[in-house]
């Protein structure tokens, strides 16, 4: 790669258009794919054979002069906008003074002041605490370490078609098998799963679904065994799948009569996304804990437990932390990623999106019985493929429809527990021009089918 033929920086200032000079993977991709072929172990695979060079806006561009549109946000990471100007600025700030202390060895302000804005953002009035850590799952560890350590009991219990993670607890979380668990057990114990609402499929009311949730822990579990209810407000790897009206209200107050800790897994759903700072309002609930990660520092590693003050001070001194957990150096690019959710009017740009991205799905919808269900909020928004004649999840047309959008340079990713779902996470940086062209590309994948 010379500097004369790639672009010299990301962010806002690329050029923001589709453009496809060559077969993807070119040339200089497919050399940097073989490397890793050869150096990287086989079980980290991708899903867009490029080399990425720059990143900025609604686009990414590869090695060889290619820009792909984006609408993954590296797995909604990117949501203020890849290599954001005010992240870029606030990390090479950091990175100059220091770039770690260790916050349990010589605390810094920048961690602090995370730990106040998440207080302060996060659902509910009461009085909240914050821990930071360096991903998702490990949010989702910590947070079951604290109901556990709160509430003396050992049994948590996470849905169908949940993701958490892919750590050893994380994975006992996770339903599904492949590519998560399969071979990787045996996996911690206490985990039990629950029967998700999952409305397009199993026809059921809010009320209803959560009776059945209710029974099977009350039944097969005890509800005073139970630590902790884990959840995904609106799952993501699962399929993007919305609860119905009620679900989640009703298992949040069986929690608060029972003594459980109800955990809102908010590491994909979290920070403008849905169109709400957390998806958690979109339903009118308070968790206990939420955790949070991905979107948080515009693509710096940083997570986040945040929740009820008397809850998270129940580990003993020491009993939580990590050499890295809370890095000054991420610390300071949520800072600056929080100062744009809150004053860049993300919230309603999320909103705008998925208007678009929802009357796109609808329309094609509307003409295509292999669409069954178009659902999610703001820009959170999936499409799920189905065998018109039984409903049957149809993750065959679903990877034909991903890959050929990316062979055109869109980026789409895919997700759900029969992979029949693509998912639209566009940074909320893209503008409307590329975010229907990307749609255009989708349609015509889909048509050609
Ligand atoms: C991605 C994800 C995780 C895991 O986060 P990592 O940073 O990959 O460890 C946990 N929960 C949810 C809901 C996620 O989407």
């Amino acid at each position: 790669m010379s500097l004369t033929d790639t672009p010299l920086a990301g962010g806002p200032s690329l050029l923001q258009e589709r453009r496809i000079h060559t077969a993807i993977p070119g040339p200089r991709s497919q050399e940097l794919l073989d490397r890793k072929a050869a150096a990287v172990a086989a079980g980290v695979g991708h899903t867009v054979p490029i080399e990425a060079v720059a990143a900025g806006g609604g686009v990414v561009v590869d090695a060889d002069g290619n820009s792909l549109i984006d609408l993954g946000a590296g797995i909604a990471v990117t949501t203020v906008g890849n290599a954001h100007p005010a992240v870029v600025a606030a990390v090479q700030e950091q990175v100059a003074r220091f770039t770690h202390t260790c916050f349990m060895i010589s605390p810094y302000e920048s961690y602090v002041a995370v730990a106040e804005a998440l207080n302060r953002l996060t659902p509910g009035d009461h009085a909240k605490k914050s821990a930071l850590f360096n991903s998702g799952a490990e949010a989702v560890e910590n947070a079951v370490k604290i109901a556990r350590k709160h509430t003396g009991r050992t049994a948590v219990v996470a849905f169908d078609h949940a993701y958490h993670g892919r750590t050893n607890l994380t994975m006992a979380l996770t339903a599904k098998a492949m590519p998560y668990k399969s071979g990787f057990g045996p996996f911690a114990g206490e985990v039990y799963r629950a029967p998700l609402s999952y409305p397009f499929r199993d026809g059921l009311s809010g009320a209803e679904a959560a009776a059945k949730a209710i029974s099977l822990m009350e039944k097969q579990i005890g509800a005073d065994n139970v630590a902790a209810v884990i959840i995904e407000p609106i799952q993501g790897e699962g399929g993007f799948i919305v609860p119905a009206d009620g679900f989640l209200p009703a298992l949040v107050d069986w929690c608060r009569a029972n003594g459980v800790v109800f955990i809102a897994d908010e590491v994909q759903t979290g920070f403008a996304r849905t169109g709400a700072m957390f998806a958690s309002e979109l339903f009118g609930i308070v968790p206990d804990l939420i955790t949070t990660a991905k979107g948080i520092a515009g693509g710096m590693p940083l997570a986040a437990v945040t929740g009820r003050a008397d809850i998270m001070d129940a580990s003993h001194t020491g009993g939580l932390g990590g050499t890295y957990g809370g890095n000054p150096v991420a610390c300071a690019a949520a800072l600056a990623s929080i100062d744009a959710f809150e004053n860049d009017g993300l919230l309603e740009r999320a909103r705008e999106i998925g208007g678009i991205l929802r009357a796109r799905l609808e329309s094609l919808q509307a003409n295509d019985p292999r669409i069954g269900d178009v659902r999610g909020h703001g820009a959170m928004i999936a499409a799920e493929f189905v065998d018109p004649q039984t409903n049957a999840p149809d993750g065959v047309l679903t990877a034909a429809v991903a890959k050929a959008c990316i062979a055109e340079g869109v980026i789409v990713l895919t997700c759900g527990t029969y992979g029949n779902v693509i998912r639209f996470l566009p940074p909320l940086a893209i503008g409307d021009d590329l975010l229907n062209e990307g749609l255009d590309v989708v349609a015509a994948a889909l048509a050609a089918q």
